[in-house]
């Protein structure tokens, strides 16, 4: 009898030890796959190509754990279930921007365009068609220039506030919405954020780069699609970054072609959209006149 009894409290300590060290191998696969797209979600503002194929296989198998996480995470899921895409376009409006306008309506699609100050000057009446054609207007400063933006606190705010100045004499909107040249990391330190903060600007940077500056022909849309799908494999949103340049106007409606057929949908950034920005990571420091 206490042999029985001794063989039964042995068995229930091998059930009790299996079912723990399951559980703990569980969790820490769950643990491991959140810091890996962590991870990538900082590899793709500075180096896009990183690999993510192991990461939640479709757009339907998020984690749950995630599901739990912060109301932005919340926000981003849906995005992604929704598989929603921001197409952005930064430097015009300028000679192509009516090209990507007349693609863009071919596709019934939306975008956000971030305008610089000379510029809406020069082609209100493209501001304008922007603007009647339900795209989101925002702003990227006058200047353009690193020395001049980044040089305070204060030239990045002036150049945000005259831009949105114009931008509201041309089309009566008054955006909030801003990209800083160049992206903000590394010259847009935290005092930069904190002053565009408080003046109500809101600060959007991307997680797809499409190069579409340095690529010829058509090259920039396997560039965009291939980082597109590493990120929708993360369960991340695609930004893309694009430029009103004759060179991706005319391929644009290759890109649309593939976003169409994979049943993505784009959307324009709202003000009340929670912006993406690159976080600093002890990267960011205040431009110096060596640089
Ligand atoms: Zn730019």
């Amino acid at each position: 009898m206490n042999k029985l009894k001794l063989f039964i409290f042995l068995a229930s300590l091998v059930i009790i030890y299996a079912c723990q060290s399951n559980f703990d191998h569980g969790e820490g696969g769950s643990k491991e796959k959140q810091s890996i797209a962590a991870d990538h979600k900082t590899e793709s503002e500075s180096a896009p190509g990183s690999k993510t194929s192991e990461i939640n296989p479709k757009y339907k198998d998020l984690p749950d754990s995630k599901k739990t996480e912060s109301e932005e995470s919340k926000t981003n899921n849906e995005l992604v279930s929704q598989k929603t895409v921001y197409l952005t376009f930064d430097d015009g409006p300028t000679s192509a921007t009516t090209d990507i306008l007349d693609t863009l309506n071919h596709f019934n699609a939306k975008a956000t365009f971030f305008m610089l100050e000379p510029s809406m000057r020069e082609l209100p009446e493209v501001v304008n068609k922007i603007a009647e054609e339900g795209h989101a207007v925002g702003l990227h400063g006058v200047t353009h220039n690193l020395y001049k933006f980044y040089k305070t606190e204060q030239s990045a705010l002036e150049e945000m506030t005259t831009a949105q100045q114009a931008l509201q004499s041309i089309t009566g909107i008054q955006s909030n919405l801003i990209r800083t040249p160049y992206g903000s990391v590394p010259y847009l330190t935290e005092s930069y954020r904190e002053v565009l903060d408080s003046n109500g600007f809101k600060l959007w940077d991307w997680n797809v780069d499409s190069s579409d500056w340095s690529l010829s022909n058509d090259e920039y849309v396997d560039t965009v699609i291939g980082q597109i799908e590493e990120l929708v494999n993360a369960g991340v949103a695609p930004i893309i970054l694009m430029h009103d340049r004759a060179n991706t106007a005319d391929h644009l409606s290759t890109l649309l072609t593939y976003l169409s057929d994979h049943g993505f949908q784009t959307k324009r950034i709202e003000e009340s959209t929670q912006p993406y920005n690159f976080n600093c990571y002890q990267r960011c420091h205040r431009l110096s006149s060596k640089e």
